[in-house]
């Protein structure tokens, strides 16, 4: 495993500034096995199990980069600084929001939409997520405003769906209908406002977004609107 500085580490998890876990170590609030470490510029080996042994002021770490999160991103929170509104990283640990390198989301949920919603910070896997090679389908419940009439299924399936202002048809988009207005769409793309667009096409309106699934990870039904959790490598596994 790498070995970094103690200070450089603390830093990039939002601890403070290097002068600041200076004087943490100096003041034995830096601890490893329960040893005070003084000397800030120690290298320490980024081992797995590192965040059970490494504490701060008595609480562990953070966990390590390479972090990736899956959160039930609520409606009226946005994914970018583009739109308005509060951002989805102000429902992570404000201490989270100084990381280095920084957790971004994986792709991105309209406001409007509910669902999960990953982030990390590995840029390698953000890449093979979202990247159209890897084909990593999503799953949303939407509820419309009319009623369905029969013919979206083919239409959506169809690969030969237009949307207003593009020049290329949609790959084909696996729906199944629950009732006259809700449905679950699968897609493998990712367009700006692919769902919404769809059924504005179909003549239809989108009045209700949630994602559910991303590959073969689903949004866990004990996990609520607001809240997130880390996932494990079989967890990641489960994308692909
Ligand atoms: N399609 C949309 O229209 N919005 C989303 O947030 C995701 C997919």
């Amino acid at each position: 495993a790498k070995a970094v500085r103690l200070d450089k580490l603390l830093a990039n998890l939002g601890y403070g500034s290097r002068r600041e876990i200076q004087a943490l170590a100096r003041m034995g609030e830096i601890r490893l096995d329960g040893e005070g470490l003084s000397d800030a510029g120690a290298r320490i080996t980024l081992a797995p199990d590192l965040p059970g042994r490494l504490t701060v002021e008595g609480e562990p770490i953070d966990p390590l980069p390479g972090l990736c999160l899956m959160l039930h991103k609520p409606v009226g929170v946005t994914c970018s600084h583009k739109e308005a509104g509060p951002l989805v990283y102000g429902l992570l640990p404000e201490r989270w929001r100084r990381r280095e390198p920084p957790l971004s989301t994986v792709g991105r949920l309209d406001k409007d939409t509910s669902g999960l919603l990953l982030l990390t910070d590995d840029g390698s896997l953000l890449h093979r997520i979202i990247s159209p090679k890897a084909n990593v389908a999503k799953r949303y419940q939407v509820t419309l405003a009319r009623a369905l009439d029969g013919s979206e299924e083919a239409a959506l399936a169809s690969g030969t769906l237009m949307l207003d202002g593009e020049d290329r048809p949609l790959l084909p988009v696996a729906m199944e209908a629950q009732d006259a207005t809700h449905c679950a769409v699968t897609l493998t793309e990712g367009r700006y406002h692919q769902v919404r667009r769809m059924f504005a096409a179909l003549g239809n309106h989108v009045e209700a977004l949630h994602r559910d699934r991303v590959g073969g990870l689903d949004l866990p039904a004990d996990l609520p609107a607001g809240d997130f959790r880390i996932l494990a490598e079989p967890d990641i596994s489960a994308l692909f």
